[in-house]
């Protein structure tokens, strides 16, 4: 299973019980006190549960500004509206890709009073020179997300970037993303070319699989795997199993952070609390 540029991992992690919005239990991956961004990568959090009690309050209206919110959803349904009178629906296999620029106030609310409600939320930093960019939405239904094989037994749906000659629909984000979600249906092994200049993570949501030479480094449901430097990542699984590999360009830039507001300075971030208490998000 060895490529030449396969990534390694250099690191392996647990996520962590967290509570957002108006009380959603969900597992914190990044943005943990282990690991508090990985460039571009400011937090990533999976929710799945067919508790209502842990879903139910939802995310009320709430700002944003100085970056990206990515709602990937793998079963229930969502909807999503905000303060310039955008309004949206998410249901299992959808994309919402949300460049908050200069500000926004959004919620985002079950539409579903039982069953699962399973998925992810990535934010994706912007560089310095877009942080003030007009708030734009990227929408997308399940059926515009293409799947490609990756080996035998492997499937990938294609959110962003390219795999294989296929392209996903997210387009014009300036950390030029790769979002793949793999699933394989039984023993399989993968291999993903990834862009060298990208920071990598693969983050197994559904069983155990093992990423890198020879036997591989093994990493379970729910951990998240670092990769070091390489063109691709091979992956393999000993039975079914799901797992999403998120890639971006560093932008290695300071980063002043808080709360919903992640800017470059601290006088930045005064700014942004000043804007969105005086309502011009
Ligand atoms: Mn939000």
């Amino acid at each position: 299973m060895t490529h030449a540029g396969d990534r390694n991992v250099t690191k392996v992690l647990s996520g962590m019980p967290a509570t957002d919005g108006a009380g959603v239990r969900m597992t914190r991956v990044i943005a943990t006190p282990e690991l508090d961004h990985f460039d571009p990568f400011l937090l990533l959090d999976e929710f799945r549960s067919d508790d209502p009690n842990d879903y139910i309050a939802g995310f009320p209206d709430h700002p944003h500004r100085g970056f990206e919110t990515v709602t990937y959803m793998l079963a229930g349904a969502m909807k999503h509206g905000d303060n310039k009178g955008n309004t949206g629906l998410l249901g299992p296999g959808s994309v919402q890709w949300m460049t908050a620029g200069r500000g926004i106030v959004h919620s985002e609310m079950p539409q579903q009073e039982d069953g699962l409600m399973w998925g992810f939320q990535l934010w994706v930093n912007l560089p310095a020179g877009q942080k003030m960019v007009e708030p734009r939405y990227q929408d997308i239904p399940a059926s515009d997300v293409p799947e490609t094989a990756v080996g035998e037994n492997v499937v990938a749906r294609i959110i962003a970037g390219e795999l294989h000659g296929a392209r996903g629909p997210v387009s014009g984000v300036a950390t030029e993303p790769v979002y793949f979600d793999v699933r394989c249906r039984g023993p399989a092994e993968a291999w993903l070319p990834t862009p060298e200049t990208h920071n990598v993570f693969v983050y197994p949501y559904e069983r155990d699989i093992s990423i890198g030479e020879e036997e591989g480094t093994p990493v379970t449901r729910g951990n998240i795997a670092l990769l070091g430097p390489g063109t691709s990542v091979s992956v393999r699984s000993d039975t079914a199993a799901s797992f999403i590999l998120v890639g971006g360009m560093p932008l290695n830039e300071p980063i002043a952070r808080y709360g919903p507001f992640v800017m470059n300075t601290a006088d930045e971030i005064r700014q942004a609390i000043m804007d969105f208490q005086a309502g011009r998000f």
